[in-house]
């Protein structure tokens, strides 16, 4: 199924994105050396319920998952890339941490990604990784619009991964967004432009580029949620969550404070 968003609801959608876009950047500022992930966890879900908002991850049971999740976000350290089950960690110096977050507020759904080391420790081979996804998400932004394809964005998020030196892998993409988080259409993170469903103004979507740094292989954890790099080799991933509009498109999920 995809939504579209009517003109009298993107003011709410923008007030999601900013949720999930605050609630992440305190969960970074407060990501230190000792900070202990179920600690984030918690944190996270006070801030949701003070927010007044819901969580899309807690009661989250897919086919792919040990559902339900049980947790308020995704928390992946080091060689585990996506679906990171919170759990009794101390962040290290040096730990690449992936923050995902998706929360419902007033029935729209926002949906954010952002990956950072922990600490003094920045090993540049994780720096220039991390870049990879963050350039390739802009370049998916910059191709996204009203007209546009789905191929289009693929196109240029592979486009800047291919040429950063990773491979990319096609298990798991972007996706539409709406009164719930995951929606078609889906959106691989390589494609060919000018192919798949034209975007129209109203449309959310959730683009989401993420690698390993010698693989385009997974391994499921025994926690039967968390994905790693069937390598051990560390990993990014970088989301935002865009409304398409009449000229171009809006990101929703910038934070509104340092
Ligand atoms: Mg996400
Ligand atoms: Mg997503």
């Amino acid at each position: 199924m995809i939504e579209i968003l009517s003109p009298t609801q993107l003011p709410r959608a923008r007030a999601v994105g900013a949720l999930v876009a605050d609630i992440l950047r305190s969960m970074k500022s407060r990501s230190a050396v000792g900070t202990n992930l179920l600690d984030i966890d918690a944190w996270t879900h006070k801030m949701i319920t003070d927010a007044g908002a819901e969580s899309c991850y807690v009661d989250y049971a897919p086919s792919f998952g040990r559902g339900p999740f049980g947790h308020f976000i995704c928390t992946s350290v080091n060689d585990a890339v996506l679906h990171g089950l919170p759990h009794d960690y101390a962040l290290a110096d040096g730990d690449l941490l992936t923050l995902d977050l998706a929360v419902s507020l007033d029935g729209v759904v926002a949906d954010s990604a952002i990956s950072f080391i922990v600490g003094a420790k920045q090993d540049p081979a994780d720096l220039a990784m991390i870049d990879a996804t963050e350039r390739a998400l802009a370049a998916g932004i910059a191709a996204a619009g009203p007209g546009a394809r789905i191929g289009d964005l693929s196109h240029a998020i592979g486009t800047v991964l291919s040429a950063a030196g990773y491979s990319i892998s096609t298990q798991f993409g972007g996706h539409g967004v709406g009164s719930t988080m995951h929606q078609d259409p889906h959106i691989s993170n390589t494609g060919r432009p000018g192919r798949g469903y034209t975007l129209r103004p109203g449309l959310l979507l959730a683009l989401e580029p993420w690698i390993m740094a010698d693989t385009d292989e997974l391994i499921t954890d025994e926690d039967g949620w968390t994905l790693r790099s069937a390598t051990g080799s560390r990993t990014a991933h970088s989301e935002h969550t865009i409304a398409i509009t009449e000229d171009g498109a809006e990101i929703l999920t910038l934070p509104t404070r340092p």
